[in-house]
């Protein structure tokens, strides 16, 4: 036997004589799960208890809407450039404290008094299938290293292509980073298709990436990540009143390229923008791009549906209106049927991107590129195979996608949810949301100073305006977005309107109470749209800051909602009284 062989007996103990290495190694091995079946698995218990560490960070019911005790940002940024690697292995228990220690003062979505953004709480299955993925590092760059589970992937592509309305068995899909991810493959796969020669010799004609005014800004990361330049970018104006893409200045774009020979690689439909929740029309954008097709020698432009916002509403497209199985209210009904016509025009899109961690209820890291024509993504972006990696399964995404590793954690987190939630988890869930978004303007409409500021959206959330307590808040906004004349009074009322959701940031973080309870974390756009005279935004000034409440989790009940119009009205209260106070000094 050799030294080495004598180090460890048969249960991995180490002997006395073993080199320091051989008994640190030994010691190590609590330091990963063991891979063999045990009567108590020391992960599943670290598991427990570092969940459970965590969760001790939840507060009371109806605790303030962070995590911990201490809502400051207890970051020293000078501090940080003094971390160092310490020279000894740390204790597993001292390191989870520390991993928990950093979740002190944050977000909580699932809180009833988170409504910030489009944030959601993760479902239970969607966390456990994302960490499931984690313990067994699962890889979907090709078959053998995720076996079974790269089938998540490739029904997720069927499952979705169905409920778009697609041929689900030519659709294909790659899980990704992000609604940016899905813009980034967009942009490639419209680049690949319509300047093929690109891919070897590199981007040198100025094709044209088409979208809306309201657009995400992640077209600026894709348009410059691909080397195809920002300047490429085209906006359509929007309606303002609806905030779609405006499809005659559409034509009026396509029928110049087309005059001039300049190509267009793809024009983005946004379906569900981040605040107004507009949907572009796809359909009639598909029957320009046949109108005006891209010069010879060109490929044929592509149409993705920017959909990370908006895809869920496809969950309706087999909702029964007519007997409104869940029994959602008239108005409800009203903007389900229209969301659901909006959403059905997914059908005419090439590729859509979806976002589970916006309105799916997933965990992040789990966005996916949808594309209608496998056969068509997986040819033209298909590299040569790696010497280092034997293709032991039909499907190799890693030889046409971005990535090379690809954890499964996404894959499994997106289609664990669509088996759970189902077409009705799903419906009830958005339609539970529209039902409380209802419920609040009922509130707004109600109380005298308030304004909603997308009254004609049917999205998720309610951007509105408060006033002083002697102005009517309908009628004044309706002034300040039609007359020139009142453009002082809209820039007066924005800067109070960011100054109340300053005050409500502030009191969130501080643990205010208004009528016994804690303050609600809300945010605040400083500019969801420009006023009807300002239709071309030439005027910076001249648009809407408007508060923001966002009823993303399933703990939302009504009571809460009226609640955060009482602390709204206590902020506009304490900010007014004190600049009174200012003037008077
Ligand atoms: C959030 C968002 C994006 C970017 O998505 P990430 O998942 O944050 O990368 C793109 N488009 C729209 C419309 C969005 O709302």
């Amino acid at each position: 036997m050799s030294d080495l062989e004598r180090h460890w007996d048969d249960a991995g103990r180490a002997s006395d004589e073993a080199p320091r290495w051989a008994r640190y190694r030994a010691d190590m091995l609590s330091a990963f799960p063991s891979p063999c079946r045990s009567a108590s698995d020391p992960l599943a218990l670290a598991i427990a208890e570092a969940v459970q560490l965590v969760d001790s960070l939840r507060p009371e019911p109806l605790g303030p809407a962070y995590l911990g005790g201490n809502a400051a940002l207890a970051i020293d940024f000078d501090q940080v450039k003094s971390a160092r690697i310490a020279p000894e292995m740390a204790s597993p228990t001292d390191v989870v404290r520390d991993v928990v220690r950093l979740f002190e003062g944050g977000p909580n979505w699932g809180h009833p008094l988170t409504m910030c953004n489009v944030v959601p709480q993760p479902n239970t299955v969607s966390i456990l299938a994302a960490m499931l993925a984690q313990v067994y590092s699962l890889n979907i760059l090709e078959g053998e290293y995720a076996w079974n589970v790269h089938r998540a992937e490739l029904e997720t592509a069927a499952m979705l292509a169905d409920a778009f309305g697609w041929d689900a068995a030519k659709a294909g899909c790659v899980y990704t980073y992000g609604g940016s991810g899905c813009w980034t493959y967009g942009v490639k796969y419209a680049l690949t298709r319509v300047l093929p020669e690109s891919r070897a010799h590199g981007v040198r004609t100025d094709a044209k990436v088409i979208c809306s005014q309201q657009a995400h800004y992640t077209m600026l990361n894709s348009t410059d990540w691909t080397g195809l330049g920002m300047d490429n970018i085209v906006r359509v104006r929007t309606d303002v009143d609806t905030n779609a893409m405006d499809v005659g200045h559409l034509e009026t774009l396509l029928r110049d390229f087309a005059a001039r020979g300049v190509p267009v690689a793809a024009v983005v439909c946004t379906m569900g923008t981040t605040d107004a929740n507009a949907f572009d029309p796809a359909d009639r954008v598909r029957a320009l791009l046949d109108r005006y097709p891209n010069p010879p020698g060109f490929g044929r432009a592509l149409l993705y549906c920017d959909a990370v916002v908006g895809w869920s509403w496809t969950f309706f497209q087999r909702y029964d209106f007519d007997t409104n199985p869940l029994g959602f209210s008239d108005d409800v009904l009203k903007s389900l049927r229209r969301l659901t016509t909006a959403v059905s025009m997914l059908r005419y899109a090439d590729a859509v991107g979806v976002d589970f961690h916006k309105v799916g209820w997933a965990p992040y890291g789990s966005s996916v590129f949808v594309y209608r024509n496998a056969e068509e993504f997986e040819s033209i972006l298909r590299r040569p195979e790696s010497p280092y990696l034997q293709p032991r399964s039909p499907y190799n995404p890693l030889d046409y996608t971005l990535e090379v590793s690809r954890p499964a954690t996404g894959s499994l987190a997106g289609w664990a949810t669509l088996k759970y939630l189902g077409y009705e988890g799903f419906q009830a869930i958005l339609g539970g949301i529209l039902e409380m978004k209802m419920y609040f303007r009922h509130v707004l409409d109600a109380a005298p100073n308030f304004a909603c500021a997308n009254r004609d959206d049917d999205g998720l959330c309610t951007l509105f305006r408060v006033y002083p307590a002697d102005v009517d808040g309908n009628a004044q906004f309706e002034r300040e977005l039609t007359e020139p004349s009142a453009r002082d009074e809209l820039i007066r009322h924005n800067r109070l309107t960011r100054a109340i959701g300053d005050r409500l940031w502030a009191w969130f973080r501080e643990g205010r109470r208004v009528n016994g309870l804690h303050t609600p974390y809300l945010s605040f756009s400083t500019g969801f749209r420009v006023t009807e005279y300002n239709r071309d935004a030439t005027d910076p000034e001249a648009v809407v800051f408007a508060l923001k409440a966002f009823p993303m989790n399933v703990h939302i009940r009504p009571a809460i909602m009226r609640h955060v119009l009482d602390c709204v009205v206590a902020a506009r209260d304490e900010v007014l009284s004190e600049a009174a106070s200012v003037v008077h000094v």
